[in-house]
């Protein structure tokens, strides 16, 4: 491969950062992660505030950030502790 014909190449493959990692192709890892959702997909409620979601991880990051979730949490829990 000559220098112009390895530059072109360099310029044509879709190398970039993902959380500060080089990839290769990213529109390969975009679709294995979409196929990976939909493998894994499944609905599931939280058991604290009701609300419906499509995957697990999504019910994860709900129980983590959410703060109304957090907020019940943090009454069911004193109203636990009261109780003693
Ligand atoms: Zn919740």
């Amino acid at each position: 491969m000559t220098e112009t014909e390895h530059a072109v190449h360099a310029r044509t493959l879709k190398v970039r950062l993902v959380r500060g990692k080089p990839v290769a192709d990213v529109d390969a890892l975009r679709k294995y992660h979409r196929e990976y959702y939909h493998v894994n997909k499944q609905e599931c409620n939280c058991e604290h505030c009701g609300q419906k979601f499509t995957s697990e991880s999504a019910l994860v990051r709900h129980q983590r950030s959410a703060q109304k979730c957090l907020l019940l949490r943090a009454r069911a829990e004193l109203e636990m502790l009261r109780k003693l």
